[in-house]
């Protein structure tokens, strides 16, 4: 229903009032590609027909949605397709949460009880730190029991460092879990795969982290992307277990998904594993993420609205 006219079960005066202070848009499944792992990955189009994705990942104990928050993105960084599209516009709380209505509807039917098996996680396009207020409102949307009813826990925002808004999100009421994408322990190279460093440098970042509130079974998560001979040397390794020495924290290691416009390759099963071991070795918890979705484009780093 896109006119608040023909919402008849609501009083003319109030349908008045939606009309001044709203407008209905829809997102429309333009198409959805099944990968051999389960994977979905939606390609959406928004009321202005701009076009953003979500991904749906499956699992025996929890299923995964993958969702975005700006069409495109500002950051930049050097292994992420989506960076190629630049930014096109921010997205509204209402389109963010559409996303996830729009897959569950999809996978589970529109008639379904709602899965509070569902786990949440904003990596999809965007810098969801660039668009904070959006944001934060769609998460109370998502996490009210009025609304979808998914808990926050079930929730993780990832951010590239964004160090003012790490700390507004610290003061948070309700306040999902939090992943920061690190990619190196070195100024030099994070300045260029991540040029967001320039801006907010690892130090900054880092003295940030040391200060957001953890409760106690919580640890700050880091997303590594592991890039052949860029950043995965067993010096690499040593140097983050000394950047997050104090820190309670625990490290995704991400193999990184190839595509033929960006310029890296996916560190060796082998490299990955020494790297871990460091890792461990040092007392910092470290996994090895398992790659979805590759052959669908909807793997880290693969977003950018294929076709
Ligand atoms: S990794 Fe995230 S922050 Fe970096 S360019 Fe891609 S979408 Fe933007």
């Amino acid at each position: 229903m896109l006119d608040f006219e023909g919402m008849t079960e609501l009083s003319k005066s109030f349908r008045e009032k939606l009309r001044a202070a709203a407008t209905v848009t829809e997102t429309r499944i333009e198409n959805v590609f099944y990968s051999s792992d389960g994977t979905r990955r939606y390609l959406l189009k928004l009321g202005d027909d701009k076009e953003v994705e979500a991904v749906f990942m499956p699992d025996e104990r929890r299923d995964t949605i993958c969702i975005s928050s700006q069409v495109g993105c500002a950051v930049g960084c050097k292994f992420c397709m989506t960076a190629q599209l630049g930014i096109k516009r921010n997205m509204t709380a209402g389109e963010i949460v559409s996303q996830v209505i729009v897959v569950l509807n999809e996978v589970y039917g529109p008639a379904a009880e709602l899965p509070h098996k569902t786990n949440l996680v904003f990596m999809g396009m965007g810098e969801s730190f660039l668009n904070y207020q959006e944001v934060m409102n769609s998460i109370r949307l998502m996490a009210d029991e009025k609304g979808l009813g998914i808990s926050p826990k079930r929730m993780t925002v990832s951010t590239s460092g964004i160090v003012p808004r790490i700390n507004d999100f610290a003061r948070e009421s309700v306040r999902p879990r939090i992943a920061i994408s690190l990619s190196s322990a070195i100024d030099e190279i994070r300045d260029d795969l991540m040029p967001i460093n320039r801006k907010y440098r690892l130090d900054e970042l880092i003295e940030a982290c040391r200060e957001y509130p953890l409760s106690d079974r919580e640890r700050l998560t880091f997303e590594y992307v592991m890039l052949d001979g860029v950043n995965d040397s067993d010096q690499d390794a040593r140097r983050l277990v000394r950047l997050l020495n104090g820190i309670k924290a625990k490290v995704n290691l991400i193999p990184h998904n190839p595509a033929p416009e960006l310029p890296f390759r996916a560190s060796p099963v082998e490299r990955i594993l020494a790297f871990q071991k460091i890792l461990i070795d040092g007392d910092v918890p470290a996994f090895i993420r398992r790659p979805r979705g590759q052959d669908i484009s909807a793997a880290c780093g693969q977003l950018a609205a294929r076709h």
